[in-house]
């Protein structure tokens, strides 16, 4: 058994973008600036927030922080969006999601300007994407796609069982995983709430994606042997013995499912930091066609 090695894997990410940053600005050009825009204070969006703030730092970008109290209106939210879509200096930004249930999110990502919308949410992104054009694809599944492609694994062909039909991460994720391309060219399952014998299908995936948001739900006997398992849950399990208070569950019961796999990603430390990296990633695509449109 193989560990997918998320941390590895997206430090060495980050190290070849600090070194694509430090040429744009040799160059003379700024470097890149991602913002986020977080509303309220649900502890979980902090941690990513800050966690994503922290990359920036690290890899050279600049960052800012927007940050809004959660009675905040739609209408106001909409503005601080717009704000940011005519800022020339943020060359891209995201909304942390949840928003408060008085804000519909669809209207809120749809008012991302999409050449900004680095987080790949927005319709004209994903409607891109899935007709295989130039687009930035959501965060977590572009981080997925990375780790399979760094650590070759064989997709073409296998039977993906995709676990979750989220418009984040289990919709684009069976998109990328069926598309004409490496990895990719799988025979892909969507499994959902509404999934007749989830047991059968999973005994027949080569590849498991788990995006359910339930901890320590797929389990030993549910996986045949070899199988590349990629555990995108994480739910905040309250342990008094941890100085936070809490430990981070996927949703694959590691000890049971892991002997039995060739691949499998752990939480944390796999799909994690490959999203945070993914993000940096699309910055960094933003920046360059800005580059490249003020050298014209
Ligand atoms: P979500 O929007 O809540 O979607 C969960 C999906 O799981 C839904 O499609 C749901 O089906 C399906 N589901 C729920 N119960 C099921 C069951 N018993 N059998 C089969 N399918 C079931 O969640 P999400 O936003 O995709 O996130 C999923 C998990 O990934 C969460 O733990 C989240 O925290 C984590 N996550 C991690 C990262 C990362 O960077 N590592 C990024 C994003 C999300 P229906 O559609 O029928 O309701």
């Amino acid at each position: 058994m193989i560990i997918l090695d998320g941390k590895k894997t997206s430090q060495d990410l980050r190290n070849e973008i600090a070194e694509e940053v430090s040429k744009i600005t040799t160059k003379g050009y700024r470097p890149p600036h991602l913002a986020a825009i977080l509303v309220g204070n649900n502890g979980a969006s902090i941690t990513y927030v800050n966690a994503k703030i922290k990359a920036c730092e690290e890899v050279g970008f600049k960052s800012t922080l927007v940050r809004l109290s959660d009675t905040v209106s739609q209408d106001e939210l909409l503005e601080e969006v717009e704000k940011l879509n005519q800022d020339e200096s943020v060359d891209g930004f995201i909304v942390q999601l949840p928003l408060p249930v008085h804000i519909r999110e669809q209207k809120v990502i749809t008012a991302i300007d999409p050449r900004k919308d680095v987080d790949g949410f927005h319709p004209q992104n994903l409607g891109r994407m899935a007709l295989g054009m130039t687009a930035f694809a959501p965060a977590t599944p572009s981080g997925i796609i990375e780790l399979l492609d760094r650590y070759n694994i064989e997709t073409g062909g296998k039977h993906c069982v995709v676990l979750g039909r989220s418009h984040i991460v289990g919709m684009p994720m069976s998109l990328l995983m069926s598309r004409n391309a490496y990895p990719g060219n799988a025979t892909v399952t969507v499994c959902h709430s509404h999934t007749r014998n989830l047991d059968s299908i999973l005994r027949s995936a080569d590849i498991i994606i788990a995006a359910v948001g339930r901890p320590n739900f797929v389990t030993g006997d549910m996986v045949k042997d070899g199988v590349v398992i990629v555990d995108v849950g994480i739910t905040r399990i309250v342990d008094t013995e941890k100085k936070s208070g809490y430990r981070l569950v996927g949703d694959v019961d590691f000890d049971s499912v892991a002997p039995k796999a060739a691949f499998i990603t752990p939480v944390p430390g796999g799909v994690g930091p490959m999203t945070i990296v993914s993000l940096l990633k699309n910055t960094l695509i933003a920046a360059r066609l800005r580059v490249r449109k003020t050298s014209k």
